[in-house]
């Protein structure tokens, strides 16, 4: 289980019957029912939904590129499954599959999960702080999301490292020169053939790429969403920094049609910045990746679609029929 155990009635918390039939009207779906060890959603899928338990139990475990495997929670009827991650429509980092009696369970997918938390403001404030706080819970922990093969201080590997840090995204490093005889067995198993394989990325489902730069691994590890190119939006945000993710919370959250593009990551400069102590709202300060990390999800809660690692090369503004194009 993800240490934390202080927090453990806020990460899986236990609804009551009366929050299940509210929450029942914001379902995706009827319930489904699901056999003893069938799998509800795996490592890697995109668009997987969350999964409120009505009977039985989903036993949920993590794992990284290296098929290590830890279990996070078997959780029972009131509890649900999901990360933040999921608001965004982003790879899933864990495995749900049904526990020995089976399970029965209301699934809501990403548009239905946002439309449950706007809408009930008290089942709202318990999922969002749940899932979070699991995304919080999963970076820095092992066995979950990517495994980065290199060494320590290389250039590129900060990079990479960087990319992923930024964009909340977990993983963990394995030195190529780490004389640790588990260590060695598993860089030899991979089969490098040298430094140009370095660094190498491997991700939970299994596909490794050497040397990918930020637009490859946001692609390969499910980061970037799913982008229709023909779909027109009220609002195009260039640049998720403090100025447009508060753009795009206010402007999602009166109901536009809101998409935010930025290069790297969420947070711009303020993403790097160690301890704020001036924003509006924290008086004992927060650090610029927590404050991003909160305005992130807050804007994703109301919907706004957050199209990241993507560069904007160009803008055209047609004046005459006032639309706008980001290529
Ligand atoms: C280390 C550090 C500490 C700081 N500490 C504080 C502090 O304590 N208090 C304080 O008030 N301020 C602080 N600042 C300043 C604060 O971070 C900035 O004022 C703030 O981030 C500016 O926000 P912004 O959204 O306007 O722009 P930025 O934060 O610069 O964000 C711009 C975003 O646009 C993206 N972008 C740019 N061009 C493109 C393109 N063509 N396509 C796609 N995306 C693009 C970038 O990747 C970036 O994410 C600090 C800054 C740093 C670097």
């Amino acid at each position: 289980m993800i240490p934390n155990n202080s927090r453990h009635h806020q990460l899986y918390p236990v609804l009551s019957s009366a929050q299940i039939d509210s929450a029942r009207r914001f379902a995706s779906a009827e319930p489904v029912q699901f056999a003893p060890g069938e799998i509800i959603y795996t490592v890697g899928t995109r668009g997987a939904a969350m999964w409120l338990i009505l009977e039985g139990s989903i036993e949920v475990v993590r794992r990284d590129g290296l098929g290590r495997e830890a279990p996070i929670i078997t959780g029972g009827p009131g509890e649900f499954t999901g990360e933040s991650g999921l608001l965004g429509d982003r790879a899933s980092l864990a495995e749900g599959k049904a526990g020995s009696d089976g399970c029965r369970a209301l699934p809501f997918d990403a548009a239905h999960m946002r439309a449950l938390v706007v809408g009930s403001a008290e089942l709202g404030e318990i999922i969002m702080r749940a899932l979070i706080l699991r995304r919080v819970g999963m970076i820095g922990t092992d066995r979950v999301g990517s495994v980065l093969v290199g060494r320590h201080g290389d250039a590129q590997m900060i990079r990479l490292q960087g990319f992923l840090t930024r964009n909340g995204y977990p993983h963990s490093v394995l030195d190529i020169d780490d004389s640790n005889e588990d260590t060695r067995l598993l860089i030899e198993r991979l089969g490098i053939q040298g430094d140009k394989d370095l660094p190498l990325m491997i991700c939970p489902n299994g596909v490794m790429l050497a040397q990918p730069n930020n637009a490859q691994a946001g692609i390969l590890l499910g980061i970037t969403p799913q982008i229709d190119a023909q779909k027109s939006y009220d609002i195009a945000i260039v640049g998720a920094g403090p100025a447009g993710l508060a753009t795009a919370v206010y402007a999602a959250s009166e109901g536009l049609d809101v998409i935010v593009l930025d290069q790297r990551a969420f947070g711009g400069q303020a993403g790097a910045s160690a301890r704020i102590e001036n924003y509006l709202g924290f008086p004992t300060g927060i650090s610029g990746q927590a404050l991003a990390g909160r305005t992130f999800t807050q804007a994703q809660k109301f919907g706004a679609k957050m199209a990241i690692p993507l560069e904007v090369a160009r803008l055209d503004c047609d004046t005459r029929t006032g639309h706008c194009a980001c290529n």
